[in-house]
């Protein structure tokens, strides 16, 4: 709107200096031309301090969505995208699943060589996963302390099959982190897969209990269900 008032008052100082042709609409004119360009400099002003405004919004979100040590997303987003995936799947049988992941014998980092290098174990595990998943949509999750998660959406061959490729892949991926002046980290994993009866709670609990059959078998090894290990 401004910007069209400003645009009639300079296109009017322009016809009134053809008509009449003096000192007055000359002043006239320079003013109407002064004030459109202050009118594009404020817009151009305007249009940067919703960008910036924009930019810092974003940035609070992004902030606010992951966990501050490790760059992955933080439990928060995780209750709200297993939320999202499990409504999609009651609705729309759109196929996902949960593998969680525990670092074994992590407190050992802790004690044998300080809390720093327990909180490199931790970024540098994270970084691993997160290079090694396969797909943006595959969400990787600290869901607390030495403890995450990821949720596979959309597998495209047979979840348990999909399970099983990318469990192979991020062991390899562990067993070759380095992380320097520590020892080899490891993991022990459970997946969860939904049912039709199935609840949210069940699902993590299943994987929860796949987790616990790994570390009572021996660690570094994952469970799909009581007699499908992968070691
Ligand atoms: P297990 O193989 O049975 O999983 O044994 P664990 O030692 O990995 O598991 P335990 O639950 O005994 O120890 C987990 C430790 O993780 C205890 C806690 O102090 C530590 N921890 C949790 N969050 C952090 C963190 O942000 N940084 C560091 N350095 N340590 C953490
Ligand atoms: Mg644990
Ligand atoms: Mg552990």
């Amino acid at each position: 709107m401004q910007f069209i008032v400003g645009l009639l008052i300079l296109v009017n100082s322009f016809v009134f200096l053809f008509i009449n042709q003096g000192v007055y609409s000359g002043i006239f004119t320079v003013l109407g031309i002064a004030n459109f360009a202050l009118i594009l400099i404020n817009k151009k002003g305007g249009q940067q301090t919703q960008q910036d405004l924009e930019n810092l919004v974003e940035n609070l979100n992004e902030r606010s969505s992951k966990d501050k040590l490790t760059g992955s997303w933080n439990r928060g987003t995780f209750d709200r995208h297993l939320n999202d995936v499990y409504r999609r799947f009651k609705l729309f049988n759109e196929q996902f699943f949960v593998i969680f992941f525990d670092i074994d014998y992590f407190k050992k980092f802790n004690d044998t060589y300080g809390h720093e290098a327990g909180d490199r174990v931790l970024k540098g595990f994270s970084e691993c996963i997160i290079k090694h998943s396969r797909r943006d949509k595959d969400r990787f999750f600290r869901y607390g302390g030495e403890e995450f998660v990821i949720v596979v959406v959309k597998p495209n061959i047979p979840p348990k099959e999909d399970a099983t490729v990318i469990i192979k892949n991020l062991r390899k991926a562990v067993s070759g982190l380095d992380i320097q002046g520590l020892p080899k980290v490891t993991c022990s994993m459970g997946v969860g897969f939904p049912d039709s009866v199935k609840s949210k709670e069940e699902i993590l609990q299943e994987a929860d209990e796949n987790v616990y059959r790994a570390k009572e078998n021996g660690r570094n090894r994952a469970y799909l269900d009581k007699d499908t290990v992968i070691i």
